[in-house]
This record gives C-alpha cells, sequence and structure tokens, in this order.
C-alpha cells in the first residue's frame, strides 16, 4: 500500500473520510471535484461518480466504488460506524446530508495537511519545476514594457508567458498592481495605464504536476519618491533577515517575528498588517504558516513563502516573496530573480 496511506493511518483512531479535493489528490492521485477517500485499517475506498471512473480504476490500491452524482447522499448510505471526517472540507449542509443515515460522525482536522507540509522527493521535484518557470517569467517580464499599458494589460502578458514557458497552469490569477493599487496587498488589475516613478508590484506562480510556485518581486519604473524607496530597502533587509531564519526546528510565529521586527524598528510597523509567509504544495496556500499566532514548527521538506510587504496609503506597496525548501543544511531557496530593485520601462 502506500507510503503516505501508510502514514495517515498511524494519525488515525477510527477509518477517516477524506474528501478535500487536494487531500484525495495527494493520498489516491486521483484529480477530481467530486471524489472522498474511506481509509480503513484494511482497506481504502474511493467514491467518485461516472465521470471519474476510468481514472479512479487505473489507480493502485484502492477499491472503487462509483455513487450518484451527490456524494454525500450517497455516502449518508454506505456509511456504517463511527467515521472521522474533515472538518474543513465538508460544508454544514453535506455535513447534515451525511448526518441522515446510520454513520457516527467524528469532526477531525489537518490530518492529512499536517502530511502534506512534509514535502517528498517527487513533489519537490515539481515545485522546483514550477518555480524554474517563474524565474525565466521575471526575467522576461523586466523586459516587457510597464509605463503605458495597464496592470490588466499586463497580468495577461504573464499568463501568456507562462504558457509559453511551458507551465500546466496558473497557481493563482497574477496580482499586477502599480502606483497606489499597491498598497492593497491584494487588488484586482485596473485599466488605468502604469505611469513613471512608481512602484509595481508583481505577484505570480504557474502549477506543474498539479504542484503550485509562488513569486513576487517589486518593480520601480523609474526614480522613486525617497519613502518609497526606504521602504523597499527596509522590506529587503527584513526578507533577507527572516530568510536567513528559515530552519529546521524554528516556530513559524518566530520566523515571522524576525521580518516583523525589522520593519517596525524602522518605521513602518504599521504598514506590513499580513502573516510573513505560508506553505506551497498542492495548494498555493497551505500549512506550515510564517505568521504571529503560527504554531507550527518548521521541518525538513516544509516549502514555504518568506514574503513580507510594506503598504503605504495613496503612495504605492512593496512586496518581496521567495520561495524556500526547508532543508537539514538550510533554506533551498528557489525563486532567483534578483531581488534589488530593478527598473522597468
Ligand atoms: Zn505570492
Ligand atoms: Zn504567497
Amino acid at each position: 500500500m502506500n507510503e503516505r496511506v501508510e502514514r495517515l493511518r498511524e494519525r488515525l483512531e477510527e477509518p477517516l473520510l477524506v474528501s478535500a479535493p487536494a487531500n484525495v489528490r495527494y493520498l489516491s492521485g486521483l484529480v477530481s471535484s467530486n471524489a472522498a477517500l474511506l481509509v480503513e485499517p484494511e482497506r481504502v475506498r474511493l467514491f467518485t461518480d461516472f465521470r471519474y471512473a476510468e481514472g479512479a480504476r487505473a489507480l493502485e490500491g484502492v477499491e472503487v466504488e462509483l455513487v450518484k452524482r451527490d456524494l454525500y447522499l450517497s455516502l449518508s448510505k454506505l456509511l456504517t460506524g463511527r467515521v472521522g471526517f474533515e472538518a474543513s472540507a465538508v460544508t454544514y449542509a453535506s455535513w447534515e446530508t451525511l448526518s441522515g443515515g446510520e454513520v457516527e460522525l467524528v469532526p477531525r482536522r489537518g490530518l492529512v495537511e499536517g502530511l502534506r507540509a512534509v514535502k517528498d522527493e517527487s513533489e519537490l521535484r515539481a515545485v522546483r519545476a514550477a518555480a524554474g518557470i517563474t524565474n525565466r517569467l521575471y526575467e522576461q517580464l523586466a523586459e516587457e514594457q510597464f509605463v503605458g499599458r495597464s496592470e490588466r494589460e499586463l497580468a495577461w502578458r504573464i499568463e501568456a508567458l507562462f504558457h509559453e514557458l511551458g507551465a500546466e497552469g496558473l497557481a493563482f490569477s497574477p496580482v499586477v498592481a502599480a502606483g497606489a493599487n499597491g498598497a492593497r496587498p491584494h487588488t484586482d488589475p485596473s485599466d488605468a495605464p502604469i505611469g513613471p516613478g512608481l512602484t509595481v508590484v508583481v505577484d505570480a506562480g504557474c502549477m506543474v504536476d498539479g504542484y503550485c510556485s509562488d513569486c513576487t518581486r517589486t518593480f520601480a519604473t523609474g526614480a522613486l519618491p525617497d519613502r518609497l524607496a526606504r521602504a523597499y530597502e527596509v522590506c529587503l533587509a527584513a526578507q533577507q533577515e527572516a530568510l536567513a531564519s528559515v530552519r529546521v526546528g524554528e516556530r513559524g510565529e518566530d520566523v515571522d517575528t524576525v521580518a516583523r521586527r525589522r520593519i517596525d524598528d524602522e518605521g513602518f510597523g504599521e504598514a506590513f498588517g499580513h502573516g510573513l509567509g505560508h506553505g506551497v504544495g498542492l495548494l498555493v496556500h497551505e500549512d506550515p504558516r510564517l505568521a504571529p499566532e503560527s504554531q507550527h514548527v518548521l521541518a525538513a521538506g516544509n516549502v514555504v513563502t518568506v514574503e513580507p510587504g510594506i503598504y503605504l496609503s495613496g503612495l504605492g506597496g512593496i512586496r518581496i516573496e521567495d520561495l524556500v525548501v526547508v532543508r537539514e543544511e538550510g533554506p533551498e531557496v528557489l525563486t532567483t530573480f534578483p531581488k534589488e530593485l530593478v527598473t522597468v520601462h
């Protein structure tokens, strides 16, 4: 039986119904929006509908049971006894449906996510490949015309470049945020032309074999106002210091503090309102978290981002994000595009 399932079993007190799509994929290899695995001590049952039947039957180590399109209604008739379910994956409506049957439901949290946080070599290969494409994307993007083009146009260009470079898809819609827009960490690209003398925050990532990359660089369209130029230096210093503190055994909270303290000391503390980083894998945001109050402890094989930001309302934003593998010998940085301020035209 597959080793991921074996490791999950060691953590179970009762059979677990796995229904988060990324978790189903991780354990079985099936890519499906409507499937669930029941991991029992002696077998793994895979429930899915007709659309995924062929893919499911090609998998090893699972007993496939085709069900109706309403997965949870079918499961409510099939499951009995005490069964754990993924509390963060089952909606209240689905839980109600399941509860209509004979099964005794036990909410469980983070069981598969905890395994997913530590990547094996095949997963690391995919993440490295996605990061490699992203590095080439940033090199090509730096040659593009920025001034006079809109954020939306550049975002489309990023999508096209990812496609040309061989990505299988986007990890998320690219963020291109110039000037005052950049002061909003998650903003939709606008149609207004980008002006000179601004920062442009570009956050982009792609997928290879289902695994994501995630990288942010902030470009300048000419000389920046002093306060923005200073903020860039501070953000970069905070990013490098935090990166150096990414080690096996370090707490997510403490790595966050390294960057936060530096930004605070320089007087920009109010302008860094999000966590420092997150795990990346089958999902672009997963465990472990680098953030205030994060209880996660870094382990070899974690893949995390380190992405402090400084957002100055009305003026502009800065974020610098690297993707790194946590290793015994120190962080392996996968995102190689320069972090010194790059000026574009
Ligand atoms: Zn990002
Ligand atoms: Zn990120």
